[in-house]
């Protein structure tokens, strides 16, 4: 996937592109997603021949679901494409022999990051007391989006407007979006996020059980014995020295030096054996490594309301598409970009 962005940079075209990934046998989007096993309401369905073709190429390259953003739609427009969101069945994390790379292009995202930390840097101080104060952006001008307020009939409706536009009608367009609606969608992608992270984190604690440890157990069990072998030859060495010694083929200085730097090597390698002696106990009772980040998605999901705090630990971006459409960009993706990475390695280990 990184080489699509990398030919692309180098001017190759999409055609050419298309066609360079359908030599190389790399599966395409539809094959990839039936790989992860990841659920994704798209177009891509229309072409399911799943090879390889221009359009695709085109897409991963406007696509932010390659760098991982999820997105949540709102029903505002009924022809438009009304829901749109990534979710992972649990049940099918664990089956996968292809190997094949996870999509992730940090270099893309660091970019859009950086966009994200100039807004946020661009809200002064005293306005950032709503939640998606400061990460809200406008997906047509990447400019950032401000608050605003309807009042109708004594009833206040907080909206976001695209703010180049609202300071310029001649720049970009309206992007209006109502507040509400939008901190609700945010939170519901955030709650699809959560259980894809959870999902993952199951998957890979099973994969780990079934799958790795068996071949982590084995790999430390070949380096124990290797060791116990040092340990072994050691002991020759230091016993035909204690011989010749006794027959007095070497001095007695060179016996208790060579003896010491012996006793060195033994107790180094009893201890490096002993170390691999407790790994594989660990390994084989089943302790796996924790992931704190895990926990603050599990902990704000929960909340009913979407708070600032939430936003500033998790959300990097929502970006507003002209007709309601919203992408929210998550914090800690390289995290969980890794944790697909362990669990596509555990799988085909
Ligand atoms: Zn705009």
């Amino acid at each position: 996937m990184r080489d699509i962005y990398k030919w692309k940079i180098e001017g190759v075209s999409c055609q050419g592109i298309a066609e360079r990934l359908n030599q190389n046998g790399i599966l395409s989007p539809m094959e990839y997603k039936r790989f992860i096993g990841l659920r994704y309401n798209t177009s891509f369905k229309v072409n399911t021949t799943a090879v390889w073709q221009s359009v695709t190429v085109k897409r991963i390259l406007t696509n932010a679901v390659y760098i991982g953003v999820l997105e949540q739609g709102k029903r505002e427009k009924p022809n438009y494409k009304v829901r749109k969101h990534v979710y992972l069945p649990k049940e099918k994390w664990i089956c996968k022999e292809n190997a094949h790379d996870p999509i992730i292009d940090s270099s893309v995202y660091d970019t859009v990051q950086g966009l994200l930390k100039q807004d946020t840097r661009a809200v002064k101080s005293g306005a950032s007391v709503f939640p998606l104060s400061g990460v809200i952006i406008c997906g047509d001008c990447g400019g950032a989006m401000i608050r605003k307020t309807n009042t109708v009939k004594g009833v206040r409706y907080p909206y976001y407007i695209c703010g180049k536009h609202r300071a310029d009608k001649n720049f970009c367009s309206t992007h209006n979006i109502s507040a509400n609606e939008c901190e609700k969608a945010v939170l519901t992608a955030l709650r699809l996020h959560t259980s894809a992270v959870l999902d993952v984190e199951k998957a890979l604690a099973c994969a780990e059980s079934i799958v790795y440890r068996q071949d982590g157990v084995r790999k430390l069990t070949a380096r124990l014995e290797a060791k116990q072998d040092e340990i072994r030859r050691y002991n020759d060495f230091r016993l035909s020295l204690y011989e010749s010694y006794r027959e007095g083929v070497i001095q007695k200085e060179d016996f208790l030096s060579f003896k010491a730097s012996y006793d060195i090597k033994i107790t180094d390698a009893e201890t490096a054996a002993l170390q691999l002696k407790n790994d594989i106990e660990k390994m084989t009772a089943g302790e796996t490594e924790s992931h704190d980040w895990i926990n603050k998605f599990r902990a704000y999901s929960e909340s009913a309301t979407l708070e600032r705090k939430t936003v500033a630990e998790l959300v990097d971006g929502v970006i507003v598409y002209e007709g309601g459409r919203l992408e929210v960009m998550f914090r800690l993706y390289n995290e969980f970009a890794r944790l697909l990475t362990a669990l596509k390695e555990g799988g085909a280990a």
